[in-house]
């Protein structure tokens, strides 16, 4: 048995692709290690949404080119994002981004996955078994489970919207929809094997099968599966989301009371500039018609400060559309120019020490919105699936005695929970009773 070491960065969607990946190396009598010395292949799953996350990937290329170093044979491959072409070193065209880092072996697209085992062959990792992926569609797949309780599902790739500050349609390339019956039979067999939530992914999955009204339906089969206890879904796009999604919420109470609506600004002009296609106004009209029928679901967006152009005036009507939608939380990120789209190319970028300061104030808002939110939840209870536990020993040298665990997981309205807890619990739903609403998270008590 060989054995990998991965590392992931980026969406859900990389996580998805990983358990993918996982299955073919299983073929190939690969086994994932967590500890990197005993493994001779390194792989790294990619995100180029920001500089950030690029610059990051090549940070952790030199740590991962010291350990190449101290044993022959060893190899690294790099997947994700940030790959344009599938290549090796000896490749006569070679990835930009396998030129400029030396200790990477090879890169692949994520769709091109049938060729690992090649990749692997001439990097002389394969074992004997000649394995070949029976389909081309790396979708069809199967995944191998990291975690049979929160069961990632992808129903769509790539994306056909083309917002010009996002790198997402040139690097994981068009819309492709699934099969909805190929989707069916993986959340039926997840949920036969103890998936408690089921998240459905895609770029824009109100856009499946580029068919309105598809995604309500594929969500309401899967919300009918005997037995699934929650089902979530993302990302959401405003200028494609139908109502119908809101009545099949509605109709299905496994289906999670939290909507992720990415609305990235709240100025129109920016909103055009970005190839957002909705108005604010349409985004606004929206949320009314979801809050009508879900009175106590969440909704939480993603935003982006300092688009090329962004006015004191523009950044104003952000702020001001912030408060008007009365988001339960928010992501944010300043803007980054991602070479290769529209928005690099704008001749207004906006100084850093600007973008800063937006930030910042923006985050004030967030915080302040989500805390005042928070403060009505105390002595409510909430029922959280706990993901992880964070432990230590209460006496020293002992590691087995005395644990002191902290657990936390999301409610159904994707509020992050904490409580004390213990490992045993991780992957089940539990009660907590709210004792300490935070400024963007709970504390509370386990009821047992
Ligand atoms: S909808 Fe826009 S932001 Fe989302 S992946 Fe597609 S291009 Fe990027």
């Amino acid at each position: 048995m060989k054995k990998y070491f991965w590392r992931i960065f980026g969406c859900a969607m990389n996580y998805a692709d990983a358990e993918r990946v996982a299955q073919v190396l299983a073929k190939l009598d690969f086994v994932r290690t967590e500890n990197l010395d005993e493994a001779e292949l390194v792989l790294l799953f990619s995100c180029a949404v920001k500089q950030k996350a690029e610059d990051k990937i090549f940070g952790e290329l030199e740590k991962f080119a010291q350990w190449k170093a101290a044993e022959p044979g060893r190899q690294i491959g790099l997947t994700g994002c940030v790959v344009r072409q599938t290549s090796d070193q000896a490749a006569a065209k070679k990835d930009e981004f396998l030129r400029r880092a030396a200790s990477l072996d090879f890169v692949w697209r994520i769709e091109d996955s049938e060729q690992l085992p090649t990749l692997l062959a001439k990097t002389k990792q394969l074992p004997a078994t000649n394995y070949q992926l029976p389909t081309t569609n790396f979708l069809a797949v199967e995944p191998l489970r990291q975690n049979r309780r929160q069961v990632l599902v992808p129903i769509s790739t790539g994306c056909d919207n083309f917002c010009s500050y996002c790198i997402v349609p040139h690097a994981r390339g068009r819309e492709l929809s699934r099969d909805p019956e190929e989707i069916m039979a993986e959340c039926e067999k997840a949920v036969k094997n103890g998936a408690r939530e089921i998240t459905l992914l895609g770029q824009n999955v109100n856009s499946f099968q580029k068919k309105p009204g598809a995604f309500a339906e594929l969500l309401k089969r899967v919300a009918a599966i005997q037995e699934l206890q929650r089902l979530r879904f993302m990302s959401s796009h405003p200028k494609d989301f139908d109502e119908s999604v809101i009545d099949v919420m509605a109709a299905n109470e496994n289906i999670e009371r939290h909507l992720h609506l990415p609305a990235q600004h709240g100025d129109n002009e920016i909103l055009r500039k970005m190839n957002r296609n909705y108005t604010a106004e349409k985004y606004l009209d929206l949320l009314e018609k979801f809050r009508a029928k879900l009175p106590d679901a969440s909704i939480t967006s993603d935003f982006i400060v300092g688009f090329p152009g962004e006015t004191e005036a523009q950044f104003e009507n952000l702020l001001k559309f912030y408060k008007q939608a009365d988001f339960d939380f928010a992501f944010f990120s300043q803007y980054s120019p991602r070479p290769g789209t529209a928005a690099a190319a704008f001749l207004d970028q906006i100084p850093a020490s600007v973008k800063k300061e937006r930030f910042a104030r923006l985050n004030n808002l967030v915080v302040a919105t989500t805390a005042r939110k928070f403060a009505r939840l105390k002595n409510q209870t909430v029922e959280v699936l706990v993901e992880k536990c964070a432990c230590h020993s209460l006496e020293k040298g002992n590691p087995e005695k005395n644990e002191k665990c902290v657990c936390e997981g999301r409610s159904s309205e994707f509020y992050l929970t904490k409580f004390a807890g213990d490992t045993k619990l991780i992957g089940e739903l539990v009660k907590v009773k709210i004792t300490q609403p935070r400024e963007v998270e709970l504390f509370g008590e386990i009821l047992r």
